[in-house]
């Protein structure tokens, strides 16, 4: 079995700075939201949120300054992701861009796809989708079948993206797709375009209704739709390493165990002072494991800051953060007594009723458990 470490994270000064200057800014723009607006956090939808974090100068944080960036290290932009979503900030209208389609950019995009997209994301203008899974394409990536094919300046494609969070939203797609060979090809013959979602005809964006009534996921359907040749980000056929660059991306960052904070902080309001030792010590250990959580996702920042792959290492961070995520709303409900008449607040209340209708996709987005775990035991050269 391989030995596998989470680095130890270096005392970064600057970074710690930044902490004070980050949660004054959060303090003040967020001071009117009510707890179960910021338990909503990754899907509070909020373009003038997400521009004011570009005035900051906390979007796009490690790119070059040519590319609107920077140029700060991995744990600066580590603090700004931590404190928004710790304080629950409206980050939809820019994480995905920030965290994984401009990085994709920046590796693999033409300089003119740089140039053009890299600043929007940077100020917080710019909103991106996530167009990999499919009808019978979600863990097996490899089966996808949305199909462009090359014609005269370009691809024509046709086929079906879905659950596509913010589609509805979005200005553009990073578009998984077949671009030569057959189903049967698998990885082979896939490439990955840049989809002008505004400017693109032959696509038609249909809303998922989740399980909270809510419409935050898309079907996303192209018929035939024309994808100019320089489009293409990477290599034609290059398509499947770069898609797996991209989800080390997705899942490696903090968001993958603070989708619960605002319960956990809901719910200490709710014990405190009750003389209970179950209580006493369901939090301490909540709270042990949010610590171990941050020191292994720290660890994961610092492998990211010296260019290695922490892919294998992300995958753990984010198994056991859903894990700890899902398990702060059942040990909720348990501690407290929701009766009408109790000590439960009513923010507490909506707060915990928000989390147990949300709580079961965070093992499924960005990978589910199974494939996670699959993943960490190759890492672990156990499979
Ligand atoms: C909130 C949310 C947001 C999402 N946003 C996006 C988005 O923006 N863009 C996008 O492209 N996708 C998005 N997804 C889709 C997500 O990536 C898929 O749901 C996920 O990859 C699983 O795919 P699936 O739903 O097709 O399930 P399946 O792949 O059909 O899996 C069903 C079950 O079978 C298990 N399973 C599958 N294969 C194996 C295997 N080989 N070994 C063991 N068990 C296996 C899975 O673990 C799971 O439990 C989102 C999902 C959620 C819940």
């Amino acid at each position: 079995m391989t030995d596998l470490r989470f680095p130890r994270p270096p005392r970064h000064d600057a970074a710690e700075a930044l902490r004070g200057e980050v949660r004054a800014f959060l303090a003040d723009a967020l001071a009117s939201r009510r707890p179960v607006s910021r338990a909503e956090s990754w899907n509070g939808f909020d373009r003038d949120f997400s521009r004011r974090l570009g005035q900051q100068g906390w979007l796009g944080m490690t790119w070059p300054k040519r590319y609107g960036g920077h140029e700060r290290s991995a744990f600066e932009r580590y603090v700004v992701v931590e404190e928004t979503l710790a304080a629950g900030a409206p980050v939809a209208a820019h994480w995905i861009a920030d965290r994984q389609s401009g990085p994709s950019l920046l590796k693999y995009g033409t300089e003119a796809q740089k140039e053009v997209i890299l600043p929007g994301i940077a100020a917080g203008e710019t909103v991106f989708c996530i167009g990999m899974s499919e009808p019978g394409s979600g863990s097996d990536l490899a089966a996808t079948r949305t199909r462009a094919v090359p014609v005269d300046g370009g691809w024509r494609v046709t086929g079906t993206k879905l659950w596509t969070t913010g589609a509805h939203h979005a200005d553009y797609m990073i578009l998984f797709c077949r671009t030569s060979g057959g189903v049967e090809s698998r990885q082979a013959g896939t490439s990955q375009l840049l989809v002008d979602l505004k400017a693109t005809d032959g696509i038609t964006i249909r809303p998922i209704i989740d399980l909270a009534g809510q419409h935050h996921f898309n079907e996303v359907h192209f018929e035939d739709a024309f994808i100019p040749a320089d489009a293409l980000i990477g290599s034609e056929g290059a398509g499947w390493e770069q898609v797996m660059s991209e989800l080390a991306f997705e899942r490696s960052g903090p968001e993958r165990f603070l989708s619960s904070m605002q319960l956990l902080i809901e719910l200490i309001g709710v014990l405190q002072g009750a003389d209970s030792e179950a209580a006493q010590l369901a939090i301490g250990r909540l709270t042990a494991h949010l610590i171990t959580l941050r020191r292994l996702s720290r660890g994961v920042a610092t492998m990211l800051e010296a260019g290695e792959n922490p892919n294998t290492h992300a995958a753990i961070v984010k198994d056991l953060g859903a894990t700890f995520e899902q398990e702060i709303a059942d040990i909720a409900r348990t501690l407290v007594d929701t009766a009408p008449g109790n000590t439960a607040t009513s923010d507490f209340l909506a707060v915990l009723g928000h989390n147990l209708v949300n709580a079961p996709s965070f093992s499924l987005r960005g990978g589910t458990r199974e494939i996670l775990r699959g993943i960490i035991a190759r890492g672990l050269g156990v499979r």
